[in-house]
């Protein structure tokens, strides 16, 4: 059975530059591949948002670790449920936000972007409609 969980945190300093998005997202996606879980990270106006998908185990272990990650702090898990199908099967952790230029576009559509006033359904909608509207491939 697969599992998705949702969650956002927020980043203690101002931004986060490109070197830092890059270094998180390669050894997320290093150990997520070797875990078997798929999912999507968001990081604009100072907040993460982040769906992790695959079984119970592996989400919950993934998250674990996640958590107790200093460069982000105020983590606040929204959604942990069984789910039907992975919406991000093709990738082992993809990203939409600032500091990447492939998603320019998808940081247009999240400015004013407060997870806050997000329930976790919503906050899932937002990340995947922010990964499927900003890409071509
Ligand atoms: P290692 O193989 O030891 O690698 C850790 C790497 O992270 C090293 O390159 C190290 O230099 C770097 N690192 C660790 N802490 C810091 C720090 N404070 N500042 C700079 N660099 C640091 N991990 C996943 O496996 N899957 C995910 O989906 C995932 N998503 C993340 C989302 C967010 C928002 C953040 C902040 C982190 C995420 N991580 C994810 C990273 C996770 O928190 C752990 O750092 C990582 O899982 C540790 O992997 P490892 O045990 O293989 O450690």
């Amino acid at each position: 059975m697969i599992y998705r969980l949702v969650y956002y945190s927020r980043n203690p300093e101002s931004e986060l530059g490109h070197n830092e998005i890059d270094a998180i997202l390669r050894i997320s996606q290093r150990n997520n591949e070797e875990a078997g879980v798929t999912g999507a990270l968001m990081f604009d106006e100072g907040f993460f948002a982040q769906v992790l998908e695959g079984s119970q185990a592996a989400v919950e272990e993934t998250f674990e670790r996640i958590q107790m990650d200093p460069r982000h702090c105020d983590v606040q898990i929204v959604d942990f449920a069984p789910v039907l199908n992975r919406t991000f099967a093709r990738w082992a952790m993809t990203y939409v936000g600032s500091n990447v230029t492939r998603s320019t576009s998808a940081v247009v559509d999240a400015s004013s972007f407060n997870p806050r006033s997000f329930s976790g359904q919503e906050l899932f909608q937002k990340v995947a409609s922010l990964v499927f509207g900003g890409r071509s491939d």
